[in-house]
């Protein structure tokens, strides 16, 4: 073709850096926590790939199903009423480890699909219980909800909505994420029965991982119930053992009518998401006539992403990865506050194994950009998350040395980035 040479025919709009665009970044093998690059260097996957890569890179029996599944059908999914053993084998798994009684599983092709699927659901549900004006849906300031239109409007993170020709939904509603009070109020004023749904990420994930306060979750649940609102937990980065529970929403003891997840449910190997409903959502649905909910994606429930899911939700299983990661969680608790000490970083974050190490920007806006770029330099993949912040969520396969030499050289890439200002 008669065109300009190019280093790279991939087009990457934006950074991972916060900052200035850096070069491509080629990554060619992995190996449990570490990734190698096309020139031979190794580094330590500081954030598992994008939050997914739970079970850690280069996991035989992942490939294995994947290839297994390929060569006997790979081409189909559960689109309208298909079916494949892989993908009703996985929903009946899912069902189980959910945190509802009698969940259906609704499958997607990642993330910001279940999302957008998810506000389809609840606007469709009210519908269908024939309470038109409940069409509200509250969010959280700071959560970040996929890059589809409903999930981009819902997100807390006014860069990525502006400047898209999308007008700000007027129906949606955004509370301080730290407010239960706010959420009640927001209720109160509108009327219970304006309100569909409230959307939450257990722990606030890209928009700079923001545990939620001692209570919170408990009794935003508590406020959705007695309002008759829907409770809808993403849990696309929580999911599948980041808090050591199949889900957060276990481990902090609430019962979403919807919950949402993607990435760790096959720890990234191929995409797949979904939507987990309860009973009291499906059925509603259930009930009403063909054509209540025409929605669906060509690669829902693709047997491939299904197969690896299995294999992925067998690995965590055979090999305790749950259990690890709460270990890793407990250490990184304690590791990570030590870097709050050093001059440059304002505050450090974490629950479960998912931390944040928030800079002064402030004082010095370059300084995360500064941080990663130095943190691969020594040898650490990060990434800047919500514009000060550096990402740490490793995989579970993290060995206790690992983790040590990740805090270590995190460290010192604040230091010697502070340095050179
Ligand atoms: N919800 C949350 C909480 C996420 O973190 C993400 C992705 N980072 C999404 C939704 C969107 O998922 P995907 O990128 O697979 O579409």
């Amino acid at each position: 073709a008669d065109r300009p040479p190019a280093a790279s025919r991939l087009w990457h709009p934006f950074s991972s850096l916060g900052g200035t665009r850096a070069s491509e970044l080629t990554l060619v093998e992995g190996k449990g926590a570490r990734v190698r690059d096309k020139d031979g260097n190794w580094y330590l996957d500081a954030t598992a790939a994008l939050w997914y890569a739970n079970v850690g890179h280069g996991q035989a029996p992942i490939a294995d199903a994947i290839a297994e599944q390929a060569r006997r059908l790979a081409a189909y999914s559960t689109f309208g009423d298909m079916s494949n053993p892989a993908a009703a084998a996985l929903a009946e798994q899912l069902a189980d480890l959910a945190p509802s009684a009698d969940p259906m599983v609704f499958f997607t092709s990642g993330g910001s699909d279940a999302v957008d699927t998810a506000v389809k659901m609840v606007r469709r549900f009210w519908t269908l219980r024939g309470e038109i004006d409940r069409s509200v849906i509250i969010s959280r300031g700071l959560s970040y909800h996929g890059m589809h239109g409903h999930g981009t409007s819902l997100a807390g993170i006014a860069a990525n909505n502006a400047g898209y020709g999308m007008a700000p939904d007027p129906e949606f509603v955004r509370v301080p994420h730290d407010d239960a009070g706010a959420l009640r109020r927001v209720i109160d004023e509108l009327g219970p029965s304006r309100v569909a749904a409230f959307f939450v990420e257990p722990i606030i994930g890209a928009g700079g991982v923001y545990p939620p306060p001692p209570g919170y979750l408990t009794e935003v649940a508590q406020i959705c119930r007695s309002a008759g609102v829907l409770l809808v937990a993403d849990e696309v980065v929580t999911g599948f053992g980041r808090t050591g529970d199949w889900f957060a929403s276990a481990s902090y003891g609430i019962e979403p009518d919807l919950l949402l997840f993607a990435k760790g449910v096959t720890s990234g190997y191929v995409p797949l998401g979904g939507v987990i409903a309860d009973r009291g959502v499906w059925e509603v649905f259930a009930d009403a006539t063909a054509g209540a909910f025409r929605h669906g994606y060509t690669y829902s429930g693709h047997a491939v992403a299904c197969a690896a899911a299995l294999a992925n939700l067998r690995l965590l299983v055979e090999q305790d990865l749950l259990a690890r990661a709460a270990v890793l969680a407990e250490e990184l608790a304690v590791r990570l506050p030590r870097l709050a000490e050093l001059p440059g970083v304002r505050e450090v974050r974490c629950a479960g194994l998912l931390g944040a190490i928030a800079l002064d920007t402030v004082r010095d806006p370059a300084l995360p950009e500064r941080v990663v770029r130095q943190a691969r330099a020594a040898g650490v993949l990060t990434r800047v998350i919500n514009g000060d912040s550096v990402q740490l969520s490793p995989a579970f396969v993290l060995t206790d040395e690992q983790l040590g030499q990740l805090v270590d050289r995190l460290a010192e890439a604040i230091t010697a980035a502070d340095s050179v200002r």
